[in-house]
């Protein structure tokens, strides 16, 4: 398959730690991408002048939310218009020096390293979402959850009686419709498991399968189950059960009536 990492408009940044601060709302992100890229702008490009500037950032970071995940200080815009991510370290960004050794892995491990969502995702999946998510804040949240992903079109394509399919996104009622349900992943509260889906390790460092205990809510299960799941419905995560599973009915009921109508197409 086709990297992830930098797709169609969409770019992402997770493993390079993007979003691992107590504040990982879009605004407080792209601040921290454009002090990374200004800080690095005028530098040198040797070993020297980029370890010093990174470590002058890694020196004024907030501190991780989750302590094992690093947090690179050279993931920056890679673009003047600040909308793709990308590596600032990389030899075709820095015009030649290979530089990501002074970051906060190895040139090695950052050359070699593919999320699990590369082997888990379809070609079509990750169009999908590249084309439905498209910026660097949401793109990476979603991409990265391939549970997430999955059991949002099968519920969209449940209620509607179709399959979901990335030519749908031509109607443009259907795209923000699904892009509002996956949006579901910006609105959770700071160290909720849904921002590290894919990542939760427990203490023996597997990763710990989510699932919201609604016994212990003195509740039934939820239709949307998965989906809240997903997103750290669970109260301990900090976010309101009750509260996400209306949004997520209102946001799937949306798109199925957006994939049920033929609209008007781009
Ligand atoms: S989390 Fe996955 S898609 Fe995102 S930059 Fe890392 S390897 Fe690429
Ligand atoms: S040096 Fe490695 S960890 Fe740092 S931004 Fe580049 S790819 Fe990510």
């Amino acid at each position: 398959m086709k990297p992830l990492c930098q797709r169609g408009e969409a770019s992402c940044g997770a493993c390079c730690g993007l979003y691992n601060h107590s504040d990982h709302s879009s605004g407080a992100v792209r601040a921290r991408m454009d002090a990374h890229t200004d800080a690095v702008a005028g530098v040198p490009r040797t070993r020297e002048a980029f370890r010093a500037a990174a470590g002058r950032l890694a020196a004024r970071a907030p501190p991780p939310l989750f302590p094992s995940v690093r947090v690179c200080p050279l993931l920056g815009w890679l673009d003047a218009g600040r909308a793709r991510l990308g590596c600032l370290a990389h030899p075709a960004v820095t015009g030649g020096p290979e530089l990501r050794d002074e970051g906060v892995y190895d040139a090695a491990t950052c050359e070699g390293f593919l999320c699990p969502s590369h082997s888990w995702l379809s070609e079509e999946e990750a169009e999908l979402v590249a084309a439905t998510c498209g910026d660097a804040h949401l793109y990476g949240l979603v991409v990265t959850d391939v549970p997430f992903v999955r059991a949002c079109l099968a519920a969209v394509g449940g209620i509607a009686g179709a399959r979901v399919e990335e030519r749908h996104l031509g109607r443009p009622a259907f795209h923000a419709a699904l892009r509002a349900l996956l949006a579901l992943k910006e609105e959770l509260e700071p160290g909720s498991e849904g921002l590290y889906g894919a990542f939760r390790p427990g203490a023996d460092g597997e990763p710990v399968p989510r699932r919201i205990d609604y016994e212990s809510l003195g509740r039934a299960g939820s239709p949307w189950d998965e989906i809240l799941a997903c997103t750290g419905a669970d109260p301990r995560s900090g976010n309101d059960l009750d509260r996400l599973e209306g949004e997520v009915r209102r946001r799937l009921e949306r798109c199925a009536a957006a994939l049920r109508s033929p609209g008007e197409r781009r």
